[in-house]
């Protein structure tokens, strides 16, 4: 039975359950032992790494304990290495099947593979839903968030109500009231637009 080194379990402090549940079942039943060399990370130091090109974004699941990277241990020892990514990283998606979670694995990615990096899926786990810290994630909700559902909520009852207090009026006051409901429905669509665009923006 492999073990965590005492540095591996530092990092693994602030990651979300499900995300543990994972590298726990991948370090026992993968072929590679393996450092965790960086989970919950601090805004400071996304900052550096940005700066520095090791990073792409500001928006790093790092930073809110959806995300590790790790360090494979070969033959020869640990090294950042392809051969060696190439073993861990279909061990590591294997044991997130076995665990029925649903994550994202850099090496995956097109434009910047990012071997070591290991991250639940923005869909599943949206940031909102849990908290560092938090030892159980909230209960799954598979729809939208919340201010999504009563833009649409309010929508709907807007729409009612226009149409009840329409039928009570006169013709130019009815096209005066449509006017301002098409403008506040516009302004709606917009806001959630906005806030899809945002929830999509799957990155690491
Ligand atoms: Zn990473």
């Amino acid at each position: 039975m492999r073990r965590y080194s005492k540095r591996s379990l530092g990092n693994l402090k602030g990651i979300h359950p499900d995300l543990r549940r994972v590298i726990d079942r991948a370090l026992q039943e993968g072929p590679l032992d393996f450092i965790v060399i960086e989970g919950l990370r601090t805004m400071q130091r996304q900052r550096e790494l940005v700066a520095s090109g090791a990073s792409q974004t500001m928006n790093s699941r790092h930073l809110t304990g959806h995300a590790v990277d790790l360090l494979p241990i070969g033959k020869d020892g640990a090294a950042f290495d392809w051969p060696l990514y190439d073993k861990l990283g279909p061990a590591v998606k294997a044991a997130a099947e076995a665990e029925g979670v649903k994550i994202e694995w850099g090496g995956d990615w097109q434009k910047f593979r990012d071997g070591p990096h290991f991250q639940l899926a923005w869909d599943e786990y949206p940031t909102e839903e849990w908290v560092t810290g938090d030892d159980a994630p909230k209960p799954r909700k598979k729809t939208q968030s919340t201010t999504l559902q009563a833009a649409a909520g309010a929508a709907t009852a807007g729409a009612g109500g226009v149409a009840t207090v329409l039928g009570s009026l006169d013709p130019v006051a009815q096209y005066i009231l449509l006017g301002a409901a098409s403008l506040a429905g516009l302004f709606l669509l917009w806001i959630v637009r906005e806030r899809l665009r945002k929830w999509g923006q799957g990155d690491r």
